[in-house]
């Protein structure tokens, strides 16, 4: 009944990364319009159901949970989850709890965080510039993230920051960010921007940076040494000869890294969505709104959707048109 989840291409499904909400209090321009429209409460699931549907994974074999959104801070009394989550990790069931954030509620959270168990986070910062921090976020301000990174450190919570790379915008800030990096002891990985949702009047085109072109400038100053390690995921990571440090590529777009995917994701509305590049989705809320003394049926139709895991993406720029344009927001499923 318990038997671990493998999907029809003898993945295992150990990685769980889930959005407990829709809402931010930024407006990232190549994440959300700035009149976003935001779910009905009674859409989302609650704390309960989200513990329930957390726990109801672990209990699958997941060792590896991500808390994502939106915004995971700004969902109100957030910490009675993670300190709910925590009695996974200290059965050792659940090997890491972690998320991702913009930073914003870092200073008040991060000691939380860190007594639930919390070991590392990913924070989200494409510019140490605090005006382009206020254009390209809309409403976030930078030293507010700087002293939740600061907090987080404070608290021993490792920090790897994660930046989109945007033509144009970031591009005159790559050695920068390697260099604020490096001097704080924070991995760093870029992210080539996704065509995801409905943002406005930007064009995704004009913001797409190359992490191909951005590995090149990189390797004008410095020794890249491929590293092994993998996530099961798109990053893939170098070491920094000269300096030590570790940059990772996240390049859903130009690489395939589907064969070793280990991982699904479950909206704050509780579908849960097999491959982030494919509209194959399943409905969890209602087997667990309708059965809440009973997990079985839960369990059915998460076994159902692993059974029907696509085999991979189908996001390509190369005929620049945004083929396999997705219709949902990164917010909705979690980056
Ligand atoms: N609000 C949190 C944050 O910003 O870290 C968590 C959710 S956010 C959707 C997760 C990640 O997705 C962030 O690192 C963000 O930069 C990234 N992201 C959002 N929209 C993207 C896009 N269109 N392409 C690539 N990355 C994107
Ligand atoms: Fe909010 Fe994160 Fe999207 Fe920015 S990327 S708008 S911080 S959810």
């Amino acid at each position: 009944m318990n038997a671990p989840l493998i999907d029809p291409f003898q993945r295992a499904i150990t990685y769980l990364r889930v959005s407990v909400t829709d809402r931010c209090d930024f407006r990232c321009v190549y994440c959300m319009s700035e009149n976003m429209t935001f779910l009905p409460k009674k859409e989302l699931l609650t704390l309960e159901e989200l513990d329930r549907m957390c726990s109801t994974f672990v209990g699958l074999g997941v060792e590896k949970l991500r808390i994502t959104g939106g915004e995971p801070l700004v969902r109100r009394d957030i910490m009675t989850f993670f300190q709910g989550m925590s009695r996974h990790l200290n059965s050792g069931a659940l090997k890491e709890l972690t998320l991702t954030t913009n930073g914003s509620q870092l200073a008040r959270f991060a000691p939380d965080l860190a007594a639930a168990g919390v070991r590392r986070i990913n924070v989200s910062l494409d510019t140490l510039d605090e005006a382009k921090f206020a254009e390209i976020t809309r409403w976030g301000r930078l030293p507010q993230v700087l002293k939740g990174i600061d907090a987080a450190q404070k608290a021993g919570i490792r920090v790897k920051i994660n930046a989109v790379a945007l033509k144009g915008f970031n591009e005159d800030e790559l050695f920068p960010l390697v260099d604020w990096c490096h001097e704080r002891d924070m991995d760093l990985t870029f992210i080539e921007v996704m065509p995801m949702g409905d943002i406005g009047n930007e064009n995704r085109l004009d913001q797409y940076w190359s992490l191909k072109d951005l590995r090149a400038t990189l390797a004008e100053r410095f020794t890249l040494i491929d590293l092994a390690e993998r996530t099961g995921g798109p990053a893939r990571y170098v070491q920094l000869q000269e300096t030590g440090q570790k940059v990772g590529f996240i390049t859903p777009l130009t690489h395939n890294f589907c064969e070793s995917c280990n991982r699904v994701r479950i909206t704050c509305t509780g579908e849960i969505y097999m491959c982030l590049g494919q509209e194959d989705m399943a409905d969890l809320r209602a087997p667990l709104r309708d059965h809440p003394d009973d997990d079985a049926p839960l369990r059915e139709a998460i076994r159902a959707a692993i059974a029907a895991k696509p085999k991979g993406h189908d996001f390509d720029y190369s005929r620049q048109k945004l083929d396999g344009q997705m219709s949902r927001h990164m917010s909705h499923t979690g980056g």
